[in-house]
């Protein structure tokens, strides 16, 4: 199975009724950028800063992320990277002492970065910087409210004056995401949308978030589900303001990268999924083999269940189709 999937690596994503899907690399060491042109994607749809803290007390400064961005850049040589600030938290980091005490309602991720601006100001200008080599993608992580988004873009604005000033070229119209992961922000998605230029679906957080549901906590891991109605009527909302708002939603949680999955998201819209490289040919294989047109009413009856068995059922007949 693994050589015939591996046939399908120059392969376009498309389905058999022909929607194209942009398929993506979630990156959390420089040293894996090999993957993405390894598996034929279209580029890094994250790229986990969390790596800057591995193995030391600090972050690095802003010329030595810059150039460890740059160097990503040039590795991808034309395809896009995602870089995602920041977002230490209590299942994140290696620095025991700042993410031990990290709780995962607690001030991680954006929220700690907006409160400790040196280091969001070192990080935002190296990406700035970076973002004059090649095609980068700012994604703000764990966003709650529209204030947060308002700060960043004042924040943003800001530095670009700065690095103006002091002559350094980068990208004044630098596309800036946002992570949908917490539930306020899926039921106002359409509200971030507007000030955003992607959004990008975490249901890893999302699922945690929307269930109570500790993400890491093998005695709730029966709770833990993606079929959850209240999942994925958060995900049908998302989906629905990035359409009314003609802004691209993107999905880098896990569950994009689930085959069990593929199809339940194309019917449900998604045209975007970033995920481990090791699962991208297979979800790929299935992308082909699926005819949108097919699935949607069948997706749709899905979604108005109400008792995940039900749902899973639904989803086990439409994977046979
Ligand atoms: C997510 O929450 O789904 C996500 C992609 O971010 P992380 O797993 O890094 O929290
Ligand atoms: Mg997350």
């Amino acid at each position: 199975a693994r050589a015939s999937l591996k046939k399908l690596k120059d392969q376009p994503a498309t389905t058999r009724d022909g929607i194209e899907i942009a398929l993506h690399v979630n990156i959390d060491l420089p040293g894996d950028l090999g993957q993405v042109r390894g598996v034929g994607a279209s580029g890094v749809g994250l790229f986990r800063t969390e790596f800057l803290y591995m193995n030391r007390r600090a972050l690095p400064d802003e010329e030595e992320q810059y150039r460890i961005y740059r160097r990503a850049i040039k590795r991808l040589r034309g395809l896009p990277l995602t870089l995602r600030t920041l977002d230490l938290g209590a299942d994140k980091g290696t620095q025991a002492e700042i993410t031990s005490s990290i709780s995962p309602l607690g001030l991680r991720a954006v929220r700690f970065c907006l409160k400790e601006v040196d280091l969001f100001r070192a990080q935002l200008r190296a990406a700035l910087r970076a973002s004059a080599h090649g095609p980068v993608r700012l994604l703000i992580p764990m966003l709650t409210h529209i204030g947060e988004v308002h700060q960043v873009r004042g924040l943003l604005a800001r530095y670009m004056e700065e690095l103006t000033h002091e002559g350094k070229p980068f990208n004044a119209k630098i596309p800036m995401g946002g992570m949908i992961e917490v539930p306020s922000a899926a039921l106002c998605s359409e509200s971030l949308a507007s000030h955003l230029d992607f959004l990008s679906v975490g249901t890893n957080d999302l699922i945690q978030y929307t269930l109570a549901t500790d993400r890491i906590d093998a005695a709730v891991s029966h709770l833990y589900d993606p079929l959850n109605p209240a999942v994925l009527r958060l995900l049908a909302m998302i989906l629905d303001a990035g359409r009314r708002r003609g802004v691209p939603v993107a999905m880098c949680g896990e569950m994009a990268g689930d085959p069990l999955f593929t199809r339940l998201l194309l019917g449900m819209g998604l045209s975007e999924f970033s995920m481990p490289a090791g699962a991208l040919l297979e979800v790929k294989s299935i992308i082909i083999s699926s005819d949108v047109s097919k699935i949607r009413h069948r997706v749709h009856r899905l979604l108005k269940k109400h008792d995940p068995l039900e749902i899973a059922d639904a989803l086990e007949t439409i994977n046979r189709l």
